[in-house]
């Protein structure tokens, strides 16, 4: 849903202006310092994006499903880890306090997540739970007014810089899978909270991952997402429901801007006394791709738009962001292949970052196998439905 056409105009040409202006000089910076320039982050509090999702009642956007999707194909067209730094406060950050937060704890955090001044990330990996995110063995013991929080996450995006983190633990003892489990909101600085060293990634300079360890943290009971233990794994579900459809929409950017890369090169380049873009062979990778990432596009507004009308969106959610992140893997391919030798040499393309950097999107919220795996139970769950 769309609600004001021409604001949401407005909002795009800024998006697009300020990703070609501010973001694609400093593509290559970002990654060799591996950081994103604090002069870039301030610019981003200020224009306001570090509050896309977040309702307006607490100072951000409210942006609905489609307006989302259709600024993050925009804000995605440069290098991943830009709209990584405030890809958590307009995601998983956040979304677990918009979704099932009291009024209490959503005045407390949002509004300061919204304006940038709080990184958010979700901790719900741990070395044990991965594909299996519910076999989680953090746990939570109630001690009079305060959660006990003990053991350790890993892969979580932002931690290294996170000021607030959605942790998912087991508040009942004894209990498996995605029973007993619960949300809380963990403020860096709590005694007992910990985040590792970065890891070295194959991509994504300058968007820092780490472990986060829980060593006797007491967490107040306040901090309790919801005010209600054991429901911490369906506000993951309602997050990442949401969120799946956001990383699509974030896995197509990255292949419009490859694809434009592309186009560039090819028709600057010129064998056998023309622009390679003339060989038919080569039209066909452009053919291919320009292609894929529509077919993308139309699949994310749809479902957007569903969930926008208060559908239940997981079987879109889980195909968008299938088919996107597989899409965006095969463009990548393909855009390197246009480029020749230069793509694969990291001084004379960007290319080579990009194949790099979109490789994540096959692995994380989900890899393609889990995806493939939903999106038959929910299918073969649909056809037994209408078979009785
Ligand atoms: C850079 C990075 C950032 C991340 N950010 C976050 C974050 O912010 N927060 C967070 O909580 N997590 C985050 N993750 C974790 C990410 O979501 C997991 O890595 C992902 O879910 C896969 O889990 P795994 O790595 O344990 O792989 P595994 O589960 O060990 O999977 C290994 C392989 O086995 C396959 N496989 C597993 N089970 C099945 C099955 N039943 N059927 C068929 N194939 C199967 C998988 O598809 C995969 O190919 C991040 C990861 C990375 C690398």
């Amino acid at each position: 849903m769309i609600r004001d056409p021409a604001r949401l105009q407005l909002l795009v040409a800024d998006i697009r202006a300020f990703v070609r202006d501010r973001w694609h000089p400093v593509e290559d910076d970002v990654e060799r310092a591996d950081e994103v320039p604090p002069a870039v982050v301030d610019e981003l509090r200020r224009k306001g994006y570090f509050g896309w999702s977040i309702p307006e009642a607490y100072g951000g956007l409210g942006l609905t499903t489609e307006e989302l999707v259709t600024c993050a194909f925009e804000l995605s067209q440069a290098s991943v880890a830009l709209r990584a730094r405030v890809g958590t406060n307009t995601g998983i950050g956040s979304e677990a306090l918009v979704a099932d937060g009291t009024d209490e704890q959503k005045s407390r955090w949002l509004p300061r997540m919204a304006s940038g001044e709080l990184t958010g990330c979700l901790a719900l990996t741990e070395p044990n739970a991965g594909s299996e995110a519910t076999n989680i063995q953090t746990t939570a013991s109630r001690e009079g007014d305060a959660y006990v929080l003990d053991g350790k996450k890993c892969f979580i995006t932002n931690a290294p810089i996170a000021d607030v983190f959605t942790v998912i633990a087991r508040t009942e003892p004894g209990s498996k899978g995605s029973s007993g489990l619960s949300a809380f909101i963990v403020e860096r600085g709590t005694p007992g909270l910990r985040t590792g060293q970065p890891y070295r990634k194959m991509g994504q300079g300058g968007s820092p991952v780490s472990d986060v360890h829980f060593d006797n943290c007491r967490v107040p009971a306040a901090n309790l997402i919801g005010g209600r233990e054991g429901v911490g794994f369906q506000t993951v579900m309602k997050v990442l429901n949401k969120q799946r459809l956001h990383l699509a929409a974030l896995c197509t950017g990255p292949a419009i801007r490859m694809l434009d890369l592309a186009m560039a090169h090819t028709s600057r380049r010129t064998q056998f006394g023309q622009a390679v873009s003339n060989f038919q062979l080569v039209q066909a990778l452009i053919a291919d791709s320009r292609t894929e990432i529509f077919a993308a596009r139309s699949m994310i507004l749809e479902a957007a738009r569903a969930r926008d009308r208060g559908e239940d969106v997981a079987l879109m959610a889980s195909m968008c962001k299938y088919f996107a992140s597989e899409m965006c893997g095969r463009v990548a391919d393909r855009c390197v292949q246009m480029f020749g030798g230069c793509g694969y040499v990291a001084d004379f393309s960007s290319i080579e970052r990009y194949y790099r950097d979109v490789r994540l999107f096959r692995l994380y919220e989900g890899t393609s196998q889990i995806h493939q795996l939903n999106i038959a139970k929910l299918t073969l769950r649909d056809h037994a439905k209408a078979a009785t």
